[in-house]
């Protein structure tokens, strides 16, 4: 049921993609809900139709057919109400990092010294100090992943779509900006949906977790994280963590037939068989 609790309620959305003038069915009456502050992710397997989800509640896809509220309202022109964060960190290279940080501002209008005052305010916190007049190029993977995310939380929406934010980086980037995003988003009070095909990922950052079937993607399984927060990364140790890994991952392979191999697209999944929960190197 909707309430004004809900940043983002779905009910029942379908959607129907076409590829050569030929139907495929990408989603099919999908319930999902996100309530205000909440940290919700979304798995699934390749395909699935996560990122055609995001994009309906990006309001960048109209669903065929299914409700959407935000914020307790109906919500038939979504655009801009969310912040959308994508795996490219679509930087422009001809822009500085505060130049790339105040985008979203400048579209709205906001002067260009005043954007750069707010943006400069948060430059600590995204550990970009110092790297202002930085062109993209000169940046690590974490750092312009951070800048991306500075443009995006600068735009000040409640709600904040991340596609795989840190699909792109190694292994212990990933861990770092995990605690990072951990850290930012309990100051924030922002309502996060996650995409990740990163099952700790999954468990460690959200208080609720979605995992989608094979396309067209249902929802299969909506499992609550009741870890306690502030959370941490050695929490990955824990026997509840585990625990919750455990039945996302046996969902997932549920999902996925063997000969696609698809347990290789789920980070986790072959270290939680050999019983040790290390990130994958
Ligand atoms: P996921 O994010 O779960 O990997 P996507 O939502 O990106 O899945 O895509 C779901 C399916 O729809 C995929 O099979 C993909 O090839 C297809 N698809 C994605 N975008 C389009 C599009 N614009 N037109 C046609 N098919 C698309």
């Amino acid at each position: 049921m909707d309430n004004p609790e809900h940043k983002i309620w779905l009910e029942g959305v379908s959607k129907v993609l076409y590829t050569n003038g030929r139907p495929l069915p990408v989603l099919e009456r999908v319930d999902f809900f996100a309530q205000d502050g909440e940290f919700v992710s979304i798995i699934g397997p390749s395909g699935c139709g996560k990122s055609t989800l995001l994009n309906i509640i990006a309001g960048l896809e109209e669903p065929d057919g299914g409700a959407i509220r935000f914020g307790g309202h109906d919500a038939p022109s979504r655009l801009g109400l969310a912040g959308y964060m994508h795996q490219k960190d679509l930087l422009l290279p001809w822009r500085t990092v505060l130049d790339n940080a105040i985008l979203g501002l400048e579209v709205q209008g906001v002067p260009r010294s005043e954007a750069h005052r707010r943006a400069r305010l948060l430059m600590g916190r995204f550990g970009l100090t110092g790297f202002e007049s930085e062109y993209p190029y000169a940046l690590s993977g974490g750092m312009r992943q951070r800048a991306a995310f500075l443009r995006t939380v600068l735009a000040e929406k409640d709600l904040l779509l991340l596609d795989e934010p840190f699909g792109a980086l190694d292994a212990l980037t990933r861990v770092h900006m995990q605690e990072w995003l951990l850290d930012l988003w309990e100051s924030l009070k922002k309502t996060i949906v996650l995409v990740t095909h990163d099952v700790d990922e999954a468990v460690l950052l959200s208080d609720r977790v979605y995992v989608l079937t094979a396309r067209p993607g249902r929802v299969k399984l909506v499992q609550r994280v009741d870890l306690p927060r502030p959370r941490r990364y050695d929490m990955v140790t824990w026997g509840e963590f585990v625990a919750l890994k455990a039945t996302l991952v046996r969902s997932l392979r549920e999902e996925s037939h063997p000969d696609r191999g698809a347990e290789a697209h789920i980070p986790g999944a072959r270290e939680l068989r050999h019983g040790s929960t290390e990130v994958p190197q």
